[in-house]
């Protein structure tokens, strides 16, 4: 293990909720060592894409450019896409060089996996950026492109997990907009399993079936794709329904370059790391988000959600700036788990714990906290202030929510007047850090203490 940090090189390859956060947790680490260590991060934007946000109609908010937020703490952004790795000489392959490291964090990320089925190349889908503005575009031009027929006013989306549900449910007031009222819009949603919300319990299930029963989305569960075309498509059950417009959101995966760093520990294709977030069988490799499979408190696998990669991208960050310079890592852990659906117009359900069927609260509240996390809680904070940035890059501590508190703090009006009440981070400090720029770098900010 190397005790001497002197010109050493930290690379992240990612830079999505983990890989953004590791670098911030990893220059944080690094002031407060002192420590003489290049933190680069590699990755094909030079943005942060706030994926949870890619269904929403406006997506002007949902990327954060890097050099935001890396300048000013001394992190290097090299625009390229890893394409292979050579571990034993300590170097990434990249689109159009190498990188060396000396120690790496692994946070590229999850992909959908699209399915192998005629005409597939028509799906849709809001898996990234690219993605969700190719399908904004096409939704803006539906009526000019394909007149006010029933087939341009029908959207189906494939999927009923997370992902689908909140695309169907926003695609209803998209569709309205989009075709004013002239056209009646038709949302479907198709689900292979035998209900909707599968991965959610029986009283979750409820109120997401009301939610959708209330908006007039079409339901067809036990039901695949079987092919498509660009004007319809024709369903497992031999249905064919006219449609523009088919939305894939189903089979997420660990990004496959995963393969070259490790074997895969689950069927997602995730790495196995150790409780520092260290794959396994590897000095000096680790990581998080995505990509990661770890138990999060001891029984439960950490799901893919910026949930567990926003933490685990710090505690990657801060454990392999500590393992460069000889110091003690953190063990990651993470009790508290809750969803937080967006149900479109009937507002939003949160719930507490793995079943997801302990409903913390629906409708407007549901809403309400859902958007303070779209458009607050998951954004690093953007007023400008370097040590505000370093500070929230903390590792946070696991057991430091107690499930008790956040239930009591999420049922009671409080919830609403905290979503309110903060300022500092989110769409509207956004708006504020764009129009001031990049903060300055601080040159004292790899010294003292955070
Ligand atoms: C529509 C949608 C809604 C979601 N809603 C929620 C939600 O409500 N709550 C929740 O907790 N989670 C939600 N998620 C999941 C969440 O967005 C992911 O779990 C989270 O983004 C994972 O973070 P990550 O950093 O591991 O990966 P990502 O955020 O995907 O980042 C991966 C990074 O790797 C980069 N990359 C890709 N290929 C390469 C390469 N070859 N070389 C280098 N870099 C590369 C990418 O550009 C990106 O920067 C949602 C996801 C989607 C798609």
């Amino acid at each position: 293990m190397s005790t001497n940090s002197n010109g050493s090189k930290l690379v992240i390859a990612g830079s999505g909720f983990a890989g953004v956060w590791a670098a911030l947790a990893a220059a944080r680490r690094r002031k407060q060592l002192g420590a003489n260590v290049e933190i680069t991060v590699v990755s094909p934007n030079a943005f942060m894409g706030m994926r949870p946000r890619y269904y929403e109609p406006d997506l002007a908010r949902s990327k954060i450019e890097l050099s935001y937020l890396f300048d000013p703490v001394g992190i290097e952004h090299v625009c390229d896409k890893v394409t292979g790795i050579d571990k034993a000489g300590r170097y990434l392959t990249l689109e159009t060089g190498r990188l060396h490291y000396d120690a790496l964090i692994w946070a590229i990320g999850s992909a959908i996996t699209p399915p192998s089925l005629d005409g597939a190349r028509h799906l849709f889908s809001v898996d990234t950026f690219a993605d969700a503005e190719i399908l904004s575009e096409h939704l803006r031009n539906l009526p000019e492109k394909f007149g006010g027929d029933h087939s341009s006013a029908t959207v189906v989306v494939v999927g009923a997990g997370f992902t689908g549900i909140e695309t169907a449910t926003e695609m209803v007031s998209r569709l309205r907009e989009t075709f004013g009222g002239t056209t009646p819009a038709r949302v479907m949603l198709i689900e292979k399993s035998p209900t909707i919300g599968p991965d959610f319990g029986p009283r979750a299930r409820a109120t997401i079936a009301t939610a959708l029963a209330d908006m007039g989305v079409e339901i067809r569960v036990s039901t695949t794709l079987t092919s498509i075309t660009n004007e319809s498509m024709t369903l497992s059950t031999g249905e064919v329904i006219q449609t523009r417009t088919v939305v894939w959101t189903g089979g997420v995966r660990a990004d496959e370059r995963a393969r070259l760093i490790g074997p895969p520990a689950d069927p997602e294709g995730r790495l196995r790391v150790d409780a520092t977030l260290r794959v396994l069988d590897s000095e000096n490799i680790w990581a998080a988000g995505d990509v990661a499979h770890v138990l999060v408190d001891g029984v439960h696998p950490a799901l893919m959600s910026c949930q567990h990669a926003i933490p685990q991208g710090k505690y990657a960050g801060h454990n392999a700036m500590s393992w460069l310079t000889g110091s003690t890592m953190k063990r990651y852990a993470q009790s508290l788990y809750l969803t937080c659906l967006d149900l479109g117009p009937r507002g939003g359900l949160v719930t507490l714990g793995f079943e997801r069927d302990d409903i913390v609260c629906s409708g407007s509240d549901g809403k309400a906290f859902k958007q303070f996390i779209n458009t607050d809680n998951i954004y690093p904070p953007l007023d400008g202030n370097v040590e505000s940035m370093l500070r929230a890059a903390k590792p946070p501590s696991g057991g430091r929510t107690a499930s008790a508190f956040m239930k009591w703090m999420l049922r009671s009006r409080l919830a609403r007047s905290s979503i309110t009440g903060r300022a500092g981070s989110g769409p509207a400090a956004l708006e504020e850090a764009r129009k001031r720029g990049a903060p300055k770098r601080q040159k004292e900010a790899r010294s003292g203490g955070v």
